[in-house]
């Protein structure tokens, strides 16, 4: 089974993660994430928490 990226469209490979023209042709894949992919979307959550619940930022101390 191959895995593509739900967000680039890439398909994972033993090469690595490619655009692949034949992607989900044979109807066995499964969506995931791409390392790249992953990681800007846990940024983006990671974003949104701190907007909405921004952490207690510590006082800046005078050297
Ligand atoms: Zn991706």
């Amino acid at each position: 089974m191959t895995i593509i990226c739900c967000k680039c469209l890439k398909t994972k490979t033993e090469e690595g993660w490619i655009m692949l023209p034949t992607a989900g042709a044979d109807g066995r894949s499964s969506h995931g994430y791409c390392p790249a992919c992953y990681q800007e979307t846990m940024e983006k959550i990671r974003g949104h928490r701190l907007r909405h619940h921004p952490p207690a930022t510590p006082t800046p101390t005078a050297p």
